[in-house]
């Protein structure tokens, strides 16, 4: 019987741990990794962090060329999969070669999304999603550099928050009320608008670009949607992220801003799963998109063991974090419709918690606290019941806020 071939496309944090496992759970057939990117597989959260510090460490690889050779993964870097042949069960790369898949892995995330603005091409905009981009943006913000950020989601926060560190001025323009308001807690959006007000960044809500002027590789003028301009050094567009699927939508599987996956990783195809960024999960309430560092591992792992016929039923408990100034905020978790939000302490403390009628806790945020946050995300994965005013005092300890069942 001839070896087995699983092709993985996507060489990013999913992909690596896809590939990886392969091995890990024993397959002993022919293993492809497929990456657009020239590096060896690496994690993305350092860019908009340590990567934007004044003397950047070297970023270490999730996988790095060495291991891979010794896991016999045939990685090919710098070639993107153009087109995938579903009933010759076949990819086509960028180089026009073709390789045969008896199961296929996508795990292609994404790309930042950039507005259509005028003057957006121009080469002091930057976006961040790569470490080239990391780098490119790293060695742009000078001190005393003004840089604008459109956006005031995570990333957006994130390099605001390096470029203070780094002596530039930073305006953010966010078209939202709120920062980070897709996560629902008006207490966590007011947190961070204090936190960056504190740090010096001119912050700009319920405010659009409406376009960059007079560009050049030295700057720009960016004029906003109420008429008024500023005059920038650069520009970091972070508004969120496209999920990379036109290859599997041109191939008719199943997609809406994303690769439609159920919970074992399966797209329409049945020879071919999905992981990380670019896969929408299937479940009752709708389609489930996560853009973290912990789902991109755990989905991943998921992916592959579900490609060697493992029983699979992958239900995450959303996990993500994000570093600003000295600043840690973790959530965990997912609120609903109904939920009864409440903080313990004064507001300053950032520790809220959304709970169901009964008390079930549904979801945590919690700044610079990593050990309340570790039980209040078990609390959120087991389903745990509080009493919401026992929790609000913060004499109370959290350990024994449990209601029996
Ligand atoms: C700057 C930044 C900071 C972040 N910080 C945090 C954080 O603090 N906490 C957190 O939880 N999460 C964070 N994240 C999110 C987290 O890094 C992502 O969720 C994770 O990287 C997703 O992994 P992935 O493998 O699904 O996709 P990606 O990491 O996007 O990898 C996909 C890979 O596939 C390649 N590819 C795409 N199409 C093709 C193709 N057709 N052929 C071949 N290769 C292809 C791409 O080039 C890329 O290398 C951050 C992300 C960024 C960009």
């Amino acid at each position: 019987m001839s070896q087995q071939t699983i092709v993985v496309v996507g060489a990013g944090q999913a992909g690596a741990w896809a590939a990886r496992t392969l091995r890990n759970e024993g397959f002993a057939g022919h293993v492809v990794l497929v990456g657009y990117e020239a590096h060896p597989p690496y994690e993305r959260p350092p860019l908009s962090k340590e990567q934007l510090q004044p003397d950047p460490t070297q970023m270490d690889s999730l996988l790095s060329a060495a291991e891979m050779a010794d896991l016999d993964i045939d990685w090919l870097p710098s070639l993107a999969c153009v087109r995938i042949d579903r009933v010759a069960r076949q990819i086509v790369l960028s180089n026009d070669e073709t390789i045969g898949y008896d199961k296929l892995i996508l795990a292609t995330g994404g790309i930042a999304r950039v507005p259509p603005l005028p003057g957006i091409d121009a080469p002091c905009v930057h976006t961040l999603r790569t470490l080239d981009d990391a780098q490119r943006l790293r060695s742009a913000l000078k001190p005393g550099a003004h840089l604008l950020v459109i956006g005031g989601g995570w990333i957006g926060l994130e390099v605001a928050a390096s470029a203070r560190q780094l002596g530039c001025n930073v305006t953010l323009v966010e078209s939202g009320a709120t920062l980070c308001g897709r996560t629902g807690s008006p207490a966590l959006s007011a947190y961070l608008t204090d936190l960056h007000a504190s740090h010096g960044v001119d912050l700009r809500l319920s405010s659009g670009v409406a376009a960059l002027e007079n560009t050049s590789s030295a700057g720009c003028r960016a004029v906003l949607a109420d008429g008024s301009s500023v005059n920038v050094h650069l520009v970091v567009v972070g508004i969120g992220l496209i999920q990379n699927d036109a290859v599997a939508s041109q191939a008719g599987l199943e997609c809406d801003h994303g690769v439609i996956v159920d919970r074992q990783c399966r797209t329409s195809d049945p020879d071919i799963f999905a992981a990380g960024d670019v896969t929408a999960m299937r479940e009752d309430q709708g389609l489930l998109r996560l853009e973290s560092w912990q789902n991109a591992q755990d989905q991943g792992i998921a992916a592959a063991r579900a490609v060697l016929g493992q029983a699979v039923d992958y239900r995450p408990v959303p996990y993500f974090w994000s570093q600003q100034y000295d600043t840690m905020v973790q959530l965990a978790g997912r609120s609903a419709p109904g939920a009864i939000q409440v903080t313990r302490g004064d507001a300053s403390r950032m520790m809220v918690v959304d709970l169901t009628a009964d008390g079930r806790v549904l979801s945590a945020i919690v700044a610079n606290n990593p050990r309340d946050f570790r039980t209040l995300r078990k609390f959120v994965s087991d389903g745990t019941r509080i009493d919401a005013g026992r929790f609000a005092d913060p004499a109370m300890p959290l350990a024994k806020l449990a209601i029996a069942a």
